[in-house]
C-alpha cells in the first residue's frame, strides 16, 4: 500500500527559541531584554558554536548564566551513538522536548569530516524504499534543532581529539526543501562568520531533495552556492512516480529542468542521486536513457548501492550490474561514481534512518 504525500508538516509545539534561531540583531535584542549588555550576545554565540555550554562559560557571572539560559534552551538529549568503521562513522540518536526522536552521522575521511544531518523528524515524501519514509512525517526541526546537529557533532569530534566536522550533508531524515525557511535559515548560521555563525564554507554544504520544484527555484534565487543533490533514482516518469512518489507532481523532465537551471545560476555541479535498486532500476537501458538525459551537463552522478532496511522487499544491485551501469553512464559522457556506502552496518547509511529507539538488528 502506498503512503500519502504530506507536505505540511503537522503542526507541533516547536522547542524555546534559541539564539541559533535568531540572527545578530536579534540576539542582541533578546539578550538586552533579558537585562544584560548587548555585547553578551556575541559572547553567547562565540561560546555556543564553539560547542561551550552555558556552564562552560566562566567567563559569565553566575547569575547572567541564568538569565541568559533563556535563549540558550537545550534542544537535544543524547539518547545513544552507536559507531563502526573503526570509530570513524558515528551514528546519534537524539531527543527534541516533544520525544521526537532524530537522528545524525559523522563520518571521518582522510580529507574532511562530514556530518549527515536531518531536517525533518520522519519524513512526508513516502518513498518505498526508505526506512524514515515508511514511519510518514512528524513534524518540521526548528532552525537552531537543525544547526545544533552540527555544533553537537562539531564538538564530540574536537572532544574525541578529531578534527572539526568540515562538511554539511543535508541527508539524513526528512526533504530539506520541504521544511525550506527554517533549513535556509540553517545552511545561513553554518556559513556565517564567527560569532554569528559556524564560519564554514557554502561549497562544503550539500542540500538534497528528491524534487520540490518550487522550493529549487525559491533556492535558486537565494544567491547561495551549496551543492544541490537531486535523489533522481529513475530516469523515467513510470518507474520515478513509483520510488519517488513526488514526481507524480513534478516529473523527470521538470525536476531536471530546475535542478539545472540551479546549476546555471550557480554554477555549481549538479549531484544526481541514484540508488541502484536489483531488478528494478539497475537495467543496462535505464543506464542509456539516463546518459542521455544528462549528457553535456554539469552534472555528477552518484550510484548508491541500496541500503537494507528491516522487511524491505528491495535489495542492492549485484556488483555485476552496478559496474555496468556506471561503465554505460561514463561511455555516454557522464561523470559517474559508485558512493562509499558509510555505516550500512549501525543503519546510519542512506535510507536506513528511522530513529527508533530499539537499536536496530544490524548493530
Ligand atoms: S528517501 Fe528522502 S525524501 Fe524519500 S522518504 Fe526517505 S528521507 Fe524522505
Amino acid at each position: 500500500m502506498s503512503l500519502p504525500l504530506v507536505f505540511e508538516a503537522p503542526k507541533r509545539a516547536f522547542p524555546p527559541r534559541h539564539l541559533a534561531d535568531m540572527t545578530a540583531d536579534e540576539r542582541r535584542e533578546a539578550v538586552v531584554g533579558l537585562g544584560e549588555k548587548a555585547f553578551r550576545a556575541e559572547q553567547l554565540s562565540r561560546g555556543y558554536f564553539a560547542g561551550k555550554t552555558l556552564a562552560d562559560m566562566t567567563e559569565l557571572s553566575a547569575a547572567s548564566r541564568e538569565r541568559l539560559a533563556q535563549v540558550l534552551p537545550p534542544l537535544w538529549t543524547r539518547v545513544r551513538d552507536v559507531s563502526c568503521d573503526d570509530g570513524a562513522t558515528v551514528k546519534s540518536l537524539w531527543r527534541a522536548h516533544d520525544s521526537t526522536l532524530v537522528e545524525s552521522v559523522t563520518m571521518r575521511y582522510k580529507d574532511r569530516t562530514t556530518v549527515c544531518i536531518s531536517s525533518q523528524a520522519g519524513c512526508g515524501m513516502a518513498c518505498p524504499f526508505c526506512a524514515t519514509g515508511q514511519g510518514g512525517l512528524t513534524r518540521n526541526l526548528s532552525t537552531a534543532e537543525i544547526v545544533d546537529q552540527v555544533v553537537r557533532a562539531n564538538a564530540d569530534e574536537l572532544a574525541r581529539g578529531e578534527r572539526g566536522v568540515s562538511n554539511v550533508v543535508f541527508m539524513g531524515m526528512g526533504e530539506p526543501l520541504a521544511n525550506y525557511n527554517r533549513v535556509i535559515a540553517a545552511v545561513r548560521r553554518m556559513v556565517e562568520p564567527s560569532p554569528a555563525g559556524l564560519g564554514m564554507s557554502q561549497r562544503n554544504i550539500v542540500v538534497s531533495t528528491v524534487g520540490v520544484v518550487p522550493a529549487i527555484q525559491k533556492l535558486t534565487e537565494e544567491g547561495l552556492q551549496v551543492t544541490l543533490a537531486l535523489s533522481l533514482h529513475a530516469p523515467d516518469d513510470e518507474l520515478r512516480d513509483t520510488l519517488v512518489p513526488v514526481n507524480t507532481r513534478w516529473p523527470v523532465r521538470e525536476v531536471l529542468r530546475t535542478a539545472m537551471d540551479y546549476t546555471r545560476k550557480t554554477g555549481r555541479r549538479l549531484s544526481i542521486e541514484y540508488a541502484l535498486i536489483k531488478d528494478v532500476n539497475d537495467q543496462p537501458w535505464r543506464a542509456d536513457m539516463l546518459a542521455k538525459k544528462l549528457k553535456g551537463k554539469l552534472v555528477h552522478v552518484n550510484l548508491i548501492p541500496l541500503n537494507p532496511t528491516p522487511g524491505s522487499e528491495w535489495d542492492a544491485s549485484p556488483k555485476e550490474a552496478e559496474r555496468e551501469f556506471v561503465k554505460r553512464l561514463r561511455d555516454g559522457g557522464v561523470n559517474a561514481t559508485v558512493r562509499d556506502t558509510r555505516g550500512r552496518e549501525i543503519a546510519g547509511a542512506c535510507g536506513q534512518l528511522a530513529a527508533l529507539e530499539e537499536p536496530v538488528p544490524f548493530a
